[in-house]
């Protein structure tokens, strides 16, 4: 079994982390291939190896001198070192860095957040370092040469067998450095399994997983074991993330599973997200609930509207030509809604609504700020009838107003709306008399 094992910066702070990686290695004799993000925070308050290079790059910009800066990661990079025993000759290498840091490019110098940590965590895991720069190969215009990078990977499996490789960067075939956006290193990790034909692509993190609910609203929620990609992109884009969410794709299209695993806690079982669940396995109704504030709706109101050809798309349309992207669209028989972030439209709302009363000639138009939405995601949700009815009847019971309400194409979310200061109640009644309900 091939898997690919992507540990994040928490995962690698410091050397007592670098301890719990290498154990977890041990433990598995197929964990032969490592993904690393650069050191991260050891406590709350502490500073992200990549952050402080963007801070040199900033330095540099501004023709700001960096050397106490320069000396700060050194210093992080050479504790982890000498606590741990390395040979790696981290000073030398690191001045060399420092010495000629205006010649380097910006990307250049913060890729060496990952490469450092590589190089480190490659010796004290006693398996070969690979750069990235020579494996993940780049378009010039930032997309990622898959044929050329799956035959490079390939090629250093059969060499070596096993890699520690520095995840977030790779290099144009001219060798100029480029980045993936901020948490890249899940990316890489994704592109790996999928260019070697991975089995599993193991994330390691500092949480056991997803959870049902937002632990800050619902107490001691349950984690989830099994996901959907559907389940999980509807949960994480209301907020629940725990994946960079351009991770999923490389590994999603070739179906290789994901597990989230948490470095601290290796014994918990985690979350696996896969394409489809196994029947019989995990048969909760619903999967997770997930929300987000400062969603704003405007209901327009037209008599025999549902005779008039065009009219929702017209609206839409205005909302195009300022720039908004659209959320929901409830619909009733003579009037409809349009669910928008609040913050997408701040400053032009009234604009927006203007030109709707010019160009659609509504009976009515009123908005709805304050909005709340809660998505209740369960892929199971769709074979079994009454759940709405009954996720309606336990927010009716508990007094709380529903606003909106829209499902997803497939029957695995349900959408309210709730006004915002209704929010953490209702995720708690829906979890209290659905999620609750179930633990046994
Ligand atoms: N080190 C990069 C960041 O902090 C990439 C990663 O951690 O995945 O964004």
């Amino acid at each position: 079994m091939i898997k690919i094992c992507k540990f994040g910066g928490s995962s690698v702070a410091s050397a007592e982390q670098f301890r719990k990686v290498k154990a977890i290695i041990d433990a598995d004799p197929d964990r032969k291939f490592v993904v690393v993000s650069a050191m991260g925070k050891r406590f709350s308050g502490d500073n992200k190896i990549t952050d402080l290079l963007l801070l040199v790059n900033a330095h540099i910009k501004y023709h700001v001198d960096c050397t106490s800066l320069l000396q700060d990661i050194e210093a992080r990079y050479v504790e982890l070192a000498q606590e741990l025993g390395l040979k790696y000759p981290i000073s030398e290498k690191f001045e060399a860095f420092s010495a000629n840091i205006k010649k380097h490019s910006p990307e250049y110098i913060v890729s060496r957040g990952e490469w450092f940590t590589a190089q480190l965590l490659a010796e004290y895991l006693g398996l070969p370092f690979v750069d990235a720069a020579d494996v993940m190969v780049f378009h010039h215009d930032g997309t990622v040469d898959m044929e050329r990078t799956a035959s490079r990977l390939r090629e250093v499996v059969v060499r070596n067998g096993a890699f520690v490789l520095p995840g977030f960067y790779g290099a144009t075939v001219d060798g100029a450095i480029r980045l993936f956006q901020r948490g890249g290193g899940d990316i890489t990790g994704a592109i790996a399994a999928r260019c070697i034909n991975a089995d599993l692509y193991e994330n390691w993190t500092d949480v056991s997983g997803f959870l049902s609910a937002d632990p800050r609203i619902v107490e001691n929620p349950r984690s989830i074991r099994r996901i959907t990609f559907d389940e999980m992109r509807e949960l994480s884009y209301m907020g629940a993330s725990v994946l960079q969410e351009e991770a999923i794709f490389p590994v999603r299209e070739v179906n290789i599973p994901i597990q989230i695993k948490n470095t601290n806690r290796p014994q918990d079982a985690g979350t696996t997200i896969r394409e489809t669940a196994t029947e019989g396995q995990d048969e909760h109704l619903i999967t997770g609930i997930a929300g987000k504030r400062d969603f704003l709706a405007v209901h327009v109101k037209k008599a025999h509207m549902s005779n008039e050809v065009g009219i929702v798309s017209r609206a839409l349309s205005i909302f195009e030509r300022y720039g908004v992207s659209i959320e929901h669209i409830p619909t009733g028989v003579d009037s409809f809604g349009v669910v928008v972030q609040a913050s997408d439209v701040k400053d032009k709302i009234y604009s927006i609504v203007a030109d709707i009363r010019r160009e659609l000639k509504p009976d009515d138009i009123t908005m709805v700020d304050n909005l709340a939405l809660i998505s209740v995601v369960g892929r199971n949700m769709s074979k079994r009838s009454g759940t709405s009815g009954k996720i309606f009847g336990a927010l009716g019971n508990a007094g709380i107003n529903i606003r909106m309400i829209t499902q997803s194409s497939e029957e695995i979310s349900i959408i309210l709306g709730v006004d915002s200061s209704d929010f953490e109640r209702a995720i708690k009644v829906i979890y209290e008399s659905f999620v609750r309900d179930e633990l046994v």
